[in-house]
Parts: C-alpha cells; structure tokens; sequence
C-alpha cells in the first residue's frame, strides 16, 4: 500500500472524499482501543454502539472493494495506545504515508498532532462532516466572548440558504419557540409512536468488554438498540420525518413518566448516528425540509425547531468548544465544589424527576435535552456540584456524548462554569418548572408547593439558595433581577426557613 489511513470511531462517513481515491493505494485502520473505552467510565451500550458501527463500516467498506484492517480489542491490547499501533502498523506495511481525519476532541487532536514517524509522510484531512468549515469558525464566534446562539443561528440559515423566502425567514420568523413549550396531555402521550427500535446483536462485543474489564456504567443488552448502519440510521431518520417530526416543535421541551415503548416521545434519536457520523447533518436538515414540504401537517414551527437544533445548537455548540479549548475545561466560575451524589449512578432518589432522567439514562443511554438541562443539570447546578464531575458523568452515560459536543452543553449551558459563554443567564429553575413542563410532580415523594417544610420539593428552597449565594454575581444581570427583588419582598422570616431547608438539603445530599 501507498499509505495508512485511520478512520475513528466516531468518523464513519462512507461519503467522505478519502473513498473516492483509488482503492488499492491505501489501507484502513479501523480500530477497538482500550485508551478509547477507558478514557472515562462509558456507559455499556455506548461502546457497543460504537464498536458495533465501526465493524459494519469496516464491513461495508470491504465488500466496496477498499483494503480494510479491523481490529479488535483483543489484537489491539499490546499497544499502549494509538499511536503506539499506528507506528508498529506503518512499519509492519511499509507504507510510505499516514493519513488522518482531523479529531472532533482535543485530547485526540493533540495526540494526532504530536505523532512522530519517521520519514513518513503525515497529512491530516477535513472530516467534510460539519457545514461551517473549522477554519471558518472564527469568523462567527470570538474566543472567551459570548455571542448568542440565535444570531450565529441566523448568518447560518442565510449562508445555507435554510428555510428562507428570498431573504427573509420563511414563515416570517426566525423563531417560534414561543409556540413550542407545550406540556403534553395523557392524550398527546397516548398519540406518541412507539420508538423505533434496531436489534443489533452485539454478545460479542459485550464478552470482550468483560474480557478486557473495561470498566462501564448503566445496564447491557445484548440486542442494541440504536443505528449502527447507515441504512439504519436513514431508516431512523425516515421514521422521525414521518412520524414524529409532525409534533417534534411543540413538545421539545415536554417531559413525561419514562413508559418502556415511548420512552423518546417525539425525539428524533439521531444524535448517535450524527455523531459517529453516519448522517450528514445537511442530509439530516434536508431531509426533514423535504418532508415538511411534503407533509401538509407538519407546520413551520415543527421544522423550524428542528432545523434550530442542528443547523443551530450543534454547530454553534461546536464553534464554542474549538475556540475556547483547552482552556474550557478548566472553567468553574461559580467556584462549584461539590461531589456528584451516588444516585446519579445507581437512580435511587426520592425525587422523581432526577430518578426518571437518570433511570432512563442508566437503562438506554439517553435522555432529551430537556431533561439533560432542567433535570439533571439544573440539580447540579442548584447544588453546586464540581464541573469536572459533571461532566464526567455526561460524557460517560450519553449515547452520544463526544466532548466537543457534551462539554459546552455541560460545563457551559447548564452549570453556567464558563461564566456565560454559551448562556446568558444560568439555567436555574425551581420545582415549578417541573410542575409545567412534566408529569413529574404529580408522581413525586415530595410536595412541589411547599418550600420549607420537610416534606417540600428540594428544587424550591435549593433554587432560593443558589440565587442567594450567587447575588453579586447574578444581582445586576437585567434577564435576573426581577427575581432578586421578588425574593427581597418576602419576609425575612420566610427567607430563613427557605435557606435553612436548603441547607439541610445540601447537607443530606445523599438521602433526597
Ligand atoms: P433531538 O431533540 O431530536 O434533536 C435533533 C438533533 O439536534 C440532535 O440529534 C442533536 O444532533 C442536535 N442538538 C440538539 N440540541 C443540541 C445541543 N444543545 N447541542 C448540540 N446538538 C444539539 N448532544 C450530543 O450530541 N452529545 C452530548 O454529549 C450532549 N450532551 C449534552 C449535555 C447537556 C447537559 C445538554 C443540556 C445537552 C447535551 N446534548 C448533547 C444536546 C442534546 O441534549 C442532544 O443532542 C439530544 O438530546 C440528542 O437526542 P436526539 O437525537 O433525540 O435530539
């Protein structure tokens, strides 16, 4: 062969330009690596999911015609790490050149870059994944600066030629949020389509987990779920442009009991697939307008908020991270300290919402933006957990967590750690919101209109407690300082019983 090109778990982009080259030139690298499932604990169906993937591209590639090298745990365990094998690889085939695909994660970037091989030519290629070239990313976002979502958000729509009517947004708005924060009804739940659901036989894959005791979190199966193909992960996004994409808008930000066959309501469950890149996001974005046009029922705010969220939030999310690591990770403004209480790994809590968002997690890898945001992620914020755990935990239990995409959501739009870069204003909510946007409550051990005794839901004294002990931080900030003067009119006896229930709260962290 001319050359060793390595493809990444998480670059399985059959469309990439790489497999328009001449097919005898090169030799794929397609590799299970224990610095990979071990770089932080996983949550079970995640590695299998992405194990599983990289064997059906490297099948797939194979039976195209292109020399594939797939490699297991088990033949790649005497390496002690990438380019460890990539080196002995290199000299075993005499190959004159390396080529990669630029790493959506610092941690592999910097290994990438930091290669040394010997006379070998090194090149490292775009991954053609993204719409806003990585180049580019400065030209909309500033480093350590906030710039809001919705503007990027627009330049975007315009660039792309997404959803406009000559240069104005179709519809005649930008947005329409306003009309997407419904609460669903037992009959908006009973009108929820059953997921759709692969069977992917990953028993394999689960015996070398154990066999290589690569530690993991939350519950196996041996049928996966989730796409590993990209005929999959079309058959998926078919499914959502038919049937869910038709209520996606309106109940994006709803949350009910988890039932085990409309466990996603109407999410698309296309975050895997995008990120292991199988789907192209334009594809993605494409796709879903062709049914919007097609489909006299889905209406403008459906698509629109659909669009919102991959043309939007997900490149957006990206620029933030490449322009503010390595520094990112370190951030902490709110000076958090706490430890992440046991139960984020076990779901035993009292409290429904958290044990909902977490048993879901545990069970299948997923939870939606709303509970990432507003339930587990406001609890930590509330409760000033350290970021580093946060963050731990997200990257480890979601399906699709990838640090470029999990950290700035974490660290940045829920624990506001970055002193708002992504938010403008923390994420903090009270039991109420619970209350409107879910079932939770009504289900819950606690009372979610009590603030200070103590049977009273958590959320509501911690909320005050944050706020609180935040003031000089928040006080000035105009999108918050109604609420400071809402708190200043109540009495200070009532302050004190909420702070004092609070604090028990904090204390007993472990036992809510
Ligand atoms: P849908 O609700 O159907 O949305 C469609 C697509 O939009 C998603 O597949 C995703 O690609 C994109 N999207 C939506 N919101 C965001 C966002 N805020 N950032 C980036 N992309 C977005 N997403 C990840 O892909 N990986 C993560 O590790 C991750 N961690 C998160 C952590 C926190 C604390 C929060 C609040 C959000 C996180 N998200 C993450 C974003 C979002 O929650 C998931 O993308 C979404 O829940 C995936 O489910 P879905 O495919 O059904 O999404």
């Amino acid at each position: 062969y001319k050359g060793l090109r390595l493809v990444l778990g998480d670059q399985l982009n059959a469309k990439h330009s790489w497999f328009a080259d001449d097919k005898a030139e090169y030799l794929y690298l397609i590799a299970e690596l224990k610095q990979e499932a071990d770089y932080t604990k996983h949550h079970i169906q995640k590695v299998c999911a992405f194990f599983k993937a990289m064997e059906n591209f490297a099948v797939a590639l194979d039976k195209a015609g292109f020399h594939v090298l797939h490699l297991t745990l088990d033949e790649t365990q005497d390496y002690s790490d990438l380019p460890a094998l990539i080196a002995h690889l290199c000299d075993k085939y005499q190959v004159s050149s390396f080529d990669y695909q630029r790493p959506d994660e610092y941690r592999l970037l910097k290994q990438m870059m930091e290669l040394t091989l010997d006379q070998l030519q090194v090149r490292c290629f775009d991954t053609e994944h993204f719409l806003v070239p990585y180049e580019e990313l400065d030209d909309y976002l500033t480093p350590g600066k906030h710039t809001t979502m919705e503007f990027f958000y627009r330049k975007l729509r315009r660039r792309f030629n997404v959803l406009m009517d000559d240069s104005e947004p179709l519809g005649k708005q930008w947005n329409f949020d306003s009309q997407n924060r419904n609460k669903l009804k037992q009959k908006d739940i009973d009108a929820i389509p059953q997921s759709l659901c692969f069977a992917n036989d990953v028993s394999d894959i689960l015996k070398r987990i154990k066999r290589h005791k690569v530690k993991t979190i939350g519950n196996s199966e041996e049928s996966l779920r989730w796409p590993t193909t990209r005929a999959q992960a079309q058959d998926l996004l078919a499914f959502f442009c038919e049937h869910l994409l038709p209520s996606f808008g309106q109940f994006q930000d709803a949350m009910t009991c988890k039932s085990d066959d409309k466990w996603t309501l109407y999410h698309s469950r296309l975050s895997f697939a995008l990120n292991a890149k199988m789907l192209h996001p334009k594809h993605v974005i494409d796709s879903a307008i062709a049914a919007y046009q097609d489909n006299s029922q889905i209406d403008i705010a459906q698509i629109e908020g659909f669009v919102r969220q991959i043309l939007g939030w997900r490149e957006y999310i990206r620029a933030v991270y490449w322009l503010n690591m390595p520094d990112y990770r370190h951030k902490n403004y709110l000076l958090a300290q706490r430890n992440l209480p046991s139960y984020f790994w076990h779901g035993k809590t009292k409290m429904r919402c958290l044990s909902e968002a977490i048993n879901q997690s545990l069970d299948y890898a997923y939870a939606h933006h709303i509970q990432r945001l507003m339930v587990t992620g406001n609890f930590c914020l509330l409760t000033g957990i350290h970021p580093d755990q946060v963050d731990e935990w997200y990257l480890g239990i979601y399906i699709d967590a990838i640090e470029w995409v999990e950290m700035p959501n974490t660290r940045g739009m829920t624990q506001f750690a970055d002193h708002g870069i992504v938010a403008t204003k923390p994420y903090a909510a009270s039991g109420n919101y619970m209350q409107k946007m879910s079932d939770y409550c009504q289900h819950c051990h606690y009372d979610v209109k009590q603030k200070s005794s103590d049977d009273a839901c958590p959320l509501n004294s911690l909320y005050w407690h944050f706020m609180h002990r935040h003031e000089d931080k928040f006080a000035n900030n105009h999108r918050i300082g109604m609420i400071y003067r809402n708190w200043q009119k109540q009495d200070e006896k009532t302050r004190q019983e909420v702070l004092t229930r609070a604090q028990w709260c904090l204390d007993n962290i472990e036992q809510l």
